[in-house]
């Protein structure tokens, strides 16, 4: 298969510019974060049938009742993590989808690892990631209830899925100084947590309403 990753029409460079003059005047103000999202081409992670909304502000169907997160959302929690000017060494990701935020995370960061429960978007995620030849990313299937152990701590935690609470597990395996940031609660009142580690415990700081699909425990 051939892809296009410089893309025409509705795909390319001045449509994903207005994507980021539109990500600019809601607010984002990491450069790293814009730029990142201005050279990746989000439009080979979904479908072709919806390539051409791909730089639209918009969630999009993956297929198995799950989405591609909305550019803003995937720029405000990436900002959220890097916040602190330093580039994470090691970034945990939960919910890998189709990917997108995934090769993001893989521009900002020495080593992204990440872990979807439903198998095949895990087959499509990895190759697209191939296609783009992101190879500081390390993907999973399993439950990302119960982190990764074996590659703990982290200097970062992005879940793009929403528990109803902060799981246990993923407070442990965040490094002192680490960022998490993850959407808590039930379908309509969810909010987006910052959650630091400090030397003595957590600090929650509570950013955006969001809509996320839920997490699920176990795999699909
Ligand atoms: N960042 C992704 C978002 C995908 S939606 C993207 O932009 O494509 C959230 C994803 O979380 C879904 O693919 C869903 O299958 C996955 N998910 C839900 N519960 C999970 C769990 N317990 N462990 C791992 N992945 C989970």
């Amino acid at each position: 298969m051939t892809v296009n990753l410089n893309g025409i029409g509705m795909t390319s460079q001045r449509t994903r510019d207005r994507l980021i003059t539109r990500l600019v005047e809601m607010g984002i103000k990491s450069k790293d974060v814009l730029d990142v999202i201005k050279n990746t081409p989000r439009h080979i992670f979904v479908d072709e049938a919806l390539a051409s909304r791909a730089y639209e502000n918009t969630a999009l169907p993956i297929g198995y009742n799950q989405t591609i997160s909305q550019p803003y959302i995937v720029a405000r929690m990436t900002e959220a993590l890097l916040e602190n000017g330093n580039r994470p060494k090691s970034v945990l990701e939960i919910g890998t989808g189709c990917g997108y935020q995934t090769a993001i995370l893989a521009q900002l960061a020495d080593k992204v690892y990440s872990i979807e429960r439903i198998d095949a978007l895990l087959k499509k995620a990895r190759a697209t990631l191939a296609t783009l030849k992101l190879r500081n990313v390390r993907l999973k299937h399993g439950d990302g209830n119960r982190g990764w152990k074996e590659y703990a701590p982290f200097d970062a935690i992005l879940v793009a899925a929403a528990p109803e609470g902060v799981p246990e597990k993923l407070l442990q395996q965040l490094a002192v100084n680490g960022r998490l940031i993850i959407p808590v609660g039930r379908s309509g009142e969810q909010k987006l947590l910052l959650i630091k580690r400090t030397e003595t415990g957590f600090d929650e700081q509570q950013l955006d309403m969001v809509s996320f699909v839920p997490m699920l425990e176990g795999v699909g």
